[in-house]
């Protein structure tokens, strides 16, 4: 039995429940403690930015395996462009997006607003719900409004993320009155309760889901994606070469690279994991061990639930 506050963020409303889900601890937490309680939500929404490990989207069938399990609705994967009409780009994910402009992330520029989870995330599953029949229903009668469910924990750090995220609401508040619910608060469940539960019901406990070149990566995460993807990290070496090689490149004062005030590339070179133009995985484990002895999983860098109604032009 879940133990919850006396003051429940839950909204008062018999609108369909939605959970946004981001393919990490948090939110699968949410959707672990539904299922000890009997609550089954209507929606489960992924916004696929097309820029995932692959650990991510392997999980994401994992939980749908045990999601159909648990008499759940399995998750629904949305793209950008699924959604929102295409005007005159060709690119069709945050990664391309990034090549095809020679550009990054915004928060490699330091912004801190997340305006790319803004554009590939928040934005998307917004226009999803607006033609999502249960939730269109509920906007056009401006009752029984639906409540979704966004995967904060109940850490300080998550604590002010959601007052941030309850002066913004949806990105769409005028088409798209969603109420916000935040369960992990309400039950006191912080990160390592939420792995704990998550252990608890039979799961593996997820990694961090962010894209693989994510700005607010740590070091060792860096270093993880050297050992268990190099692929992925030689696309980000590309991704930031072009940037400060590029056509944007003389606007470059203070965005030294990838990581904001570094380049990860030269990062990778300090550390040896980039030698001869070649990653070498060994190293990239050794260092990753090195920075992360403990072998835990990061602060989310952003997720489905990062809302701001905020946007800025000129990054992904
Ligand atoms: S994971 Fe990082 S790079 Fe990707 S959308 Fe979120 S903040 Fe931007």
């Amino acid at each position: 039995m879940i133990a919850t506050t006396t003051n429940s963020s839950r909204p008062a409303s018999d609108g369909p429940l939605i959970v946004n889900y981001g393919g990490g601890v948090d939110s699968t937490a949410i959707l672990v403690g539904f299922a000890q309680q009997g609550i089954r939500p209507d929606l489960i929404i992924f916004s696929d930015v097309g820029a995932e490990k692959p650990e991510t989207y392997a999980y994401l069938d994992i939980m749908d395996d045990w999601l159909q399990a648990h008499g759940m609705p399995t998750i629904t994967r949305v793209r950008r462009y699924d959604v929102i009409q295409r005007r005159g780009t060709t690119y069709n994910t945050i990664t391309e997006n990034c090549i095809a402009n020679e550009t990054l992330p915004s928060i490699a520029f330091g912004f801190q607003r997340h305006s790319c989870s803004l554009k590939w995330k928040a934005e998307v599953i917004t226009r999803y719900l607006r033609d999502w029949q249960p939730a269109a229903e509920a906007f056009a009668t401006g009752e029984d409004l639906p409540v979704q469910c966004i995967g904060y924990d109940d850490s300080p750090a998550d604590r002010k993320r959601r007052r941030k995220a309850d002066s913004y609401g949806s990105t769409d508040k005028r088409r798209c009155p969603t109420m916000m619910w935040y369960p992990l608060q309400d039950w006191g469940w912080t990160r390592d309760e939420c792995e704990r539960q998550i252990a608890a019901a039979g799961l593996p406990v997820p990694r961090k889901s962010a894209c693989f070149f994510c700005p607010a990566s740590q070091l060792w995460e860096i270093a993880q994606l050297g050992a268990d993807n190099p692929d992925l990290l030689e696309q980000a070496f590309h991704m930031e070469h072009l940037h400060l090689t590029g056509k944007h490149s003389h606007k470059n004062t203070t965005c030294k690279g990838l990581g904001f005030k570094f380049s990860w590339t030269s990062w990778c070179e300090e550390q040896g994991i980039l030698t001869d133009g070649r990653i070498d995985r060994d190293r990239a484990r050794e260092v990753y061990h090195r920075l992360n002895p403990g072998g835990g999983i990061a602060p989310t860098g952003c997720t489905a639930a990062t809302y701001t109604t905020l946007t800025i032009g000129g990054e992904a």
